[in-house]
């Protein structure tokens, strides 16, 4: 198996970077790490689970989708060629969930463009990034099974190189490798992932919680209990790798100029399912909040879970920033009871 020495690494990042657009982790003036472009100066390996998932690289915050202009129709499909260095595993199988959804009955083209041209490289996780990760229930973690280009193993000064696709072979020209036996590389990636277990255990309500709301066995109170609490800030929503909800705006600038752009929304919002006759049929917030983990923990598996997809990827990024504690782990610990 190859390896890169972890001394290599500002190098190797340095040469991608003259070819794509990279994104790294990076750590902030206030110690927060994000993925942000490739810089040597705020470059870390020493990071935690960044706060936003990866998906704004494929699905914009707000993105402008086309533009009129003197009447004429221009449509805008930005890709460049980009990488993504340093994804966890979570947020790995996070994209894969949403292409599966983005290309479901008709192709996406603004994600699909993004999203074909970028490549990834996870870095397998060597353990629990916080209290909140439960990747191990959600068949999510540590380490990425596919969708990667490549997967490094931390394993002190070298990184083990998993090749995940001919795109990360092509990656690896021109790199400064060196070979470790394949026998002595399996037996230290098994290593790798066995104490990286130890540290995320199973959460076995999850699995208890999806049950109960296969079996329409959910207590309609506990819908109400997060119901009443919810803030509706959406956070949970905008956090989460795999939700993908948008609304589309259109905005004319003069007669026979403007443009229409898509910018991200969220089931919990009111609006977002009111129809143009007034109705709308998940009129409370408890009736959003129960789509919403119907969506992340029923419905896609009865669809994606041949393929190990869920709804959740088991981040535990809505756990961390739900101001008023309905993240993912709270509701299925309430349904399981
Ligand atoms: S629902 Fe929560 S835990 Fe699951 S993938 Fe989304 S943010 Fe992560
Ligand atoms: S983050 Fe919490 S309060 Fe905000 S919309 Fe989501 S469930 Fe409601």
């Amino acid at each position: 198996m190859k390896t890169l020495a972890k001394k290599d690494i500002n190098k190797i990042l340095g040469i991608w970077a003259q070819k794509h657009a990279l994104l790294a982790p990076a750590k902030m003036d206030n110690g927060d790490c994000i993925f942000g472009a490739f810089d040597e100066k705020t470059f870390t390996l020493d990071y935690k689970k960044p706060p936003l998932s990866p998906k704004s690289f494929f699905f914009p915050q707000a993105e402008i989708i086309f533009r009129v202009e003197n009447n004429k129709y221009n449509e805008v499909v930005a890709a460049k060629k980009g990488l993504i260095f340093g994804l966890r595993s979570c947020d790995m199988m996070g994209i894969r969930q949403a292409s599966s959804f983005m290309s479901r009955d008709n192709e996406d083209i603004y994600y699909k463009a993004r999203q074909s041209s970028a490549a990834t490289v996870v870095m397998a996780c060597p353990h629990a990034q916080n209290e909140t990760c439960f990747c191990t229930t959600t068949l999510s973690g540590p380490v990425a099974q596919k969708g990667f280009d490549l997967q490094l193993y931390d394993t002190g000064d070298v990184f083990l190189v998993e090749v995940g696709s001919p795109r990360g072979e092509e990656l690896l020209a021109g790199i400064p490798l060196a070979e470790m036996e394949e026998a002595k590389a399996k037996l230290k990636i098994d290593e790798f992932i066995k104490k990286a277990r130890l540290t995320i255990p199973e959460v076995k309500s999850v699995a208890s919680a999806m049950d109960k709301l296969k079996d329409k066995k959910v207590a309609e109170k506990v819908w109400d209990d997060f119901g009443a609490k919810c803030i509706t800030c959406g956070g949970c929503a905008f956090v989460c790798p795999t939700c993908t909800c948008f609304n589309v705006y259109d905005h004319q600038n003069s007669p026979g100029n403007g443009l229409r752009l898509r910018a991200w929304d969220a089931c919990l919002y009111g609006g977002f399912t009111r129809e143009a006759s007034g109705h709308n049929p998940r009129v409370s917030q408890a009736l959003r909040l129960k789509r919403r983990h119907e969506h992340k923990l029923l419905d896609y598996n009865k669809t994606d879970i041949q393929d190990g997809l869920c709804g959740c990827v088991g981040c535990g990024r809505c756990s961390d920033y739900c101001p008023v504690h309905i993240g993912t782990l709270e509701v299925v610990k309430a349904i399981a009871g």
